[in-house]
């Protein structure tokens, strides 16, 4: 398999670092955003990722924004899973149409597996 890009958007330094720094270790490529705004750029530059793995609070541009901002601009190939607080994390996913949810606290082997998974189900490398 090749080498897969991970779109990494959440406002939380701690864990940016922590998950940007186990998925890289995997093996996967990570771009990382602090917010939507900084994440559609990262899209605009290099294309669409594998997998955007999205927290949905966020300063500037939060996650449902983003979602949108995608679809207004027909940037729908990368699957998203969605990061956040445990309680919200299904209806978070479902509202936005997201491939997949986690719920905050998770641990980074739940994340590592459940990243496997949704990068094996398919390539988006289109621009
Ligand atoms: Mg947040």
């Amino acid at each position: 398999m090749s080498r897969r890009r991970v779109l990494l958007v959440e406002d939380d330094e701690d864990i940016r670092d922590a998950v940007a720094y186990i998925l890289r270790r995997e093996g996967h490529e990570v771009l990382e955003a602090s917010h939507g705004g900084e994440a559609l750029d990262r899209i605009l530059a290099h294309g669409q990722p594998d997998l955007i793995l999205l927290d949905m609070n966020m300063p500037v541009m939060n996650g449902w924004e983003l979602a949108a901002e995608l679809k207004r601009r027909a940037l729908t190939a990368s699957p998203i899973v969605v990061l956040t607080a445990a309680h919200d994390a299904q209806r978070s996913a479902v509202e936005i149409g997201a491939a997949g949810f986690i719920g905050k606290p998770f641990s980074l082997e739940d994340l590592v597996t459940l990243t496997a998974a949704h990068l094996a189900g398919g390539a988006a490398h289109a621009r």
